[in-house]
């Protein structure tokens, strides 16, 4: 990346964080990959129960495959019989790993899910929260944060799942009722009532989309 792009988000990451504060929830400047997991294994005491939903950033920063040993105990809803009953053990989990869609410069985060099994877990249930948001991902407010998750981000996860929706092949949101939608649920998080349960690590490398 650019030096004075680095600089930038470094800076822009400090605004991000206060607006975060003034939330109720924690933000973290990571400047690289390494940073960021070395951040997010301090938050997760050793024994926690851990579970996540289509986190990609959360894999691309090895968090995932961290967390996949004897010393954690990872709900794998991939592996389970049952794939409800482990969306549902979420609730109960010590700690849930998340991206964000987009958020934005002042801390508000934008989540949009077809199932809701990772909206509603961000909102409630799991004790903590722990989002790797990239900085690519900021926008300047929550109008440009929604048309980011539904442009960018929906499109390209609606591609991933091999999904039959109008932004799969147009790349860009056509406002769809497809039953293959993705936009079933908006989450935006703009304030936290339990104090330590959200925390944001903001990463200074291109992850996720
Ligand atoms: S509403 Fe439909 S077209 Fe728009 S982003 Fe969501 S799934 Fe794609």
């Amino acid at each position: 990346m650019n030096e004075n792009i680095v600089k930038r988000n470094e800076l822009w990451a400090q605004k991000v964080i206060k607006g975060l504060e003034s939330r109720n929830m924690s933000g973290y400047y990571a400047a690289s990959k390494e940073e960021a997991l070395m951040k997010a294994l301090e938050l997760i005491p050793k024994g926690s129960s851990i579970t996540m939903g289509g986190c990609m950033s959360a894999q691309e920063i090895g968090l995932v495959d961290a967390v996949k040993t004897p010393e954690y105990r990872f709900i794998d809803r991939y592996a389970a019989p049952d794939r409800q009953a482990a969306e549902r053990e979420a609730y109960s989990a010590d700690v849930y790993l998340a991206s964000a869609n987009a958020m934005t410069e002042d801390g508000v985060l934008v989540n949009i899910d077809g199932n809701a099994n990772r909206v509603s877990a961000i909102a409630y249930g799991p004790k903590k929260v722990i989002f790797i948001v990239s900085m690519n991902k900021i926008c300047i407010d929550v109008d440009s944060a929604m048309k980011r998750a539904r442009n960018v981000a929906a499109p390209i996860n609606a591609q991933r799942f091999g999904l039959a929706t109008p932004c799969a092949k147009t790349g860009s949101c056509m406002n769809c009722k497809s039953p293959d939608t993705i936009c079933c649920q908006f989450l935006i998080t703009r304030y936290s009532k339990h104090p330590g349960r959200i925390h944001v690590i903001l990463v200074n490398e291109n992850l996720g989309f």
